[in-house]
């Protein structure tokens, strides 16, 4: 595997890139033909445009049919790539809920001796204040 595309270039200001700042693999398969239509994506191997974003591009790469016309051009190996990248991105968001669920456990674990300590606090200030 070559990744002739992963070019460290620091340069963020440059406003014709074709590219967006994104880590996702439907951009080694796609440009932006407008830049001031982020949401217009051709597709590097056959030159079909697709109107809906990066997801859609990925749809088509991938050869999943519905929402977008598959790839005339896409081989076994892009189809594999862009199916899994679509699988992640859906695993992504579970496992980030499920991240908030622990969170929220985590938080109700600690609150609950807190409101103890607090009602103690109180106690013991009374108790001080009833000595002097
Ligand atoms: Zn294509």
């Amino acid at each position: 595997m070559s990744s002739a595309a992963s070019n460290p270039s620091s340069s963020t200001s440059k406003p014709m890139s074709l590219k967006r700042n994104s880590d996702d693999i439907g951009w080694d398969y796609g440009v932006l033909v407008n830049p001031n239509n982020l949401n217009l994506i051709k597709c590097k191997l056959c030159g079909q445009e697709v109107s809906a974003g990066i997801y859609r591009l990925k749809l088509h790469i991938a050869g999943i049919r519905g929402q977008v016309k598959p790839c005339r051009k896409s081989s076994e190996e892009d189809k594999e790539k862009c199916k899994k990248a679509i699988d992640d991105s859906k695993k992504d968001k579970k496992a980030r809920y499920a991240e908030q669920q622990e969170v929220r456990d985590a938080v109700d674990l600690v609150g609950a001796p807190d409101a103890d300590e607090d009602t103690t606090a109180a106690e013991v200030y009374r108790s001080t204040r009833s000595t002097m």
